[in-house]
């Protein structure tokens, strides 16, 4: 998408060990009507797909999910990342482990608003190695609900998560791919 690519080109900031900063517009600071573009397209890729819910990972998918549910009139459910106690049964659990913070936590979703009925889009800001994504994954095959696909703000191409996923038969929709990012030389894109 031509103006994500300008967007990050011009804002970015490629860090140390493989980071793209964008949080001048999505991960920190919201550029919410910039948002309101990428979800539309969210909605040209989806919106005749018939989704039920949307789903993402706490915290920085949560804001690009609810300005695309918008355009779908469909509730958002994040997956917690679980600090509480809860009583077994009541949610679906799988484990993640962080790309940027490189520690494993359990998220959780409740199984009353993931449900066997629903047809599922999710949505994230970031696709890297996969885990996250494989997490929120889990999460819909234990609900037993239908997965319609995966929809992606900037997925990093040199690492695996891409591949990984659409090996599985999944459709990922990826917004910006960066083929390959360092400090020195900057970024370059992938079709
Ligand atoms: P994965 O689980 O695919 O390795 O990484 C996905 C998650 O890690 C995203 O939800 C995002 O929060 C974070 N992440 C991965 N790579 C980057 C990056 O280069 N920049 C930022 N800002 N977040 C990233």
């Amino acid at each position: 998408m031509q103006i994500l690519e300008e967007r990050i080109k011009k804002d970015g900031v490629v860090k140390e060990g493989g980071i793209l900063k964008v949080d001048s517009f999505l991960n920190h600071q919201m550029d919410v009507d910039f948002f309101g573009e990428l979800a539309k397209e969210f909605w040209r890729l989806y919106g005749a797909c018939g989704v039920t819910k949307i789903l993402t990972i706490e915290a920085s998918g949560i804001g690009i999910a609810c300005i695309t549910a918008q355009l779908f009139h469909v509730p958002v459910i994040f997956a917690k990342k679980n600090k509480t106690k809860n009583i077994a049964g009541e949610v679906y659990k799988t484990k993640v482990e962080s790309f940027t913070h490189g520690t494993v936590y359990d998220v959780v979703a409740s199984k009353e608003f993931l449900r066997a009925e629903d047809r599922v889009l999710i949505i994230d800001d970031f696709l890297a190695n996969g885990n996250a994504l494989l997490g929120l994954l889990d999460l819909v095959r234990q609900a037993g609900a239908q997965l319609i696909g995966a929809g992606i703000v900037v997925e990093k191409a040199f690492q695996p998560g891409g591949n990984l996923v659409r090996g599985q038969g999944v459709r990922v929709e990826a917004l910006a791919r960066i083929r390959s990012m360092d400090e020195k030389n900057g970024l370059t894109f992938a079709p």
